[in-house]
């Protein structure tokens, strides 16, 4: 076991299993959670043990703050400390706002903005404790700029983005950094119905990023920017400069 303990939301796939393989490598045991794929959370969680460290995935809806608590204090009880919290599950129901149920706003406001609430209020109260600590929030540009047909997504997620100002000014002085990434156009299973060569031709760097691009950035505030707290930072390739 290390003595370091990661925790990444939604690590089964996509943005979240690459930020948990760059922590392992790092040397953090990583805890990923996720919310219902079983083979994408074991094949994950077998790709970090392989990098030497410890790996466990845990099941629960970040939605559902019950499930949420109960998961969240077994993993504390287990572990004993909580380095790294990465705020990375998230989904999308697009559509127009004059045509978006209430389903599908309740849906990803509970999911991208009361999940980050459900697994951060137990992990705070032991970084408290432990006096250190680093939380990272997977916000978008979409929160930071708007888009059409993602109005739920981007009140999420600009909820995030104020959500971590808030809590940076709260936790600083126990030496707890909290910020968020903005991701642009990134290669997941969130993004693959979209058309990405029509999407490159409009960012600088002329692709899509890849899960990699904000991995790294991940690791970087976690272990590197260590007087960097409350700011957004926006991995785009250029997209909204
Ligand atoms: P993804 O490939 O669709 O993966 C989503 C992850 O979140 C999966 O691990 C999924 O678990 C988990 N998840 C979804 N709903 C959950 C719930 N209710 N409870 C617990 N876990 C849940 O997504 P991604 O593209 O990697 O995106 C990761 C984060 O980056 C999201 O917050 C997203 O909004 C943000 N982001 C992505 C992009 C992009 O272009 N891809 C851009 C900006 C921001 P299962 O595997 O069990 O379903």
């Amino acid at each position: 076991m290390s003595e370091k303990l990661a925790i990444v939301t939604g690590g089964s796939r996509g943005i979240g299993a690459s930020v948990a393989a760059e922590l392992a490598k790092a040397g953090y045991d990583v805890i990923i959670t996720y919310a219902g794929n079983d083979e994408a959370a074991n094949k994950t969680v077998e790709e970090i043990k392989s990098l030497g460290v410890d790996a466990e995935a845990y099941k629960f809806d970040v939605s559902d703050n019950e499930q949420t608590s109960k998961s969240v204090d077994e993993i504390i009880e287990k572990y004993g400390r909580v380095d790294v919290l990465v705020n990375n599950a998230g989904i999308t129901r697009d559509g127009l706002f004059m045509r978006m149920g209430k389903d599908n706003w309740d849906a990803v406001i509970n999911t991208n903005l009361s999940g980050v609430y459900n697994v951060t209020q137990p992990i705070v109260k032991i970084m408290m404790k432990q006096r250190s600590g680093v939380i990272i929030n997977m916000a978008s540009i979409v929160g930071v700029y708007g888009n059409a047909g993602q109005a739920n997504y981007a009140a999420a997620k600009a909820g995030i983005i104020g959500f971590t100002k808030s809590l940076a000014k709260e936790l600083a002085s126990r030496n707890i950094r909290v910020n968020a990434i903005a991701p642009g156009f990134i290669s997941t299973d969130m993004t693959k119905g979209l058309d990405s060569e029509k999407i490159a031709e409009h960012i600088p760097l002329k692709r899509l990023g890849q899960p990699e691009d904000i991995a790294k950035t991940v690791k970087f505030l976690a272990d590197d920017g260590t007087y960097i707290t409350g700011q957004v930072i926006q991995v785009d390739g250029g997209l909204t400069v």
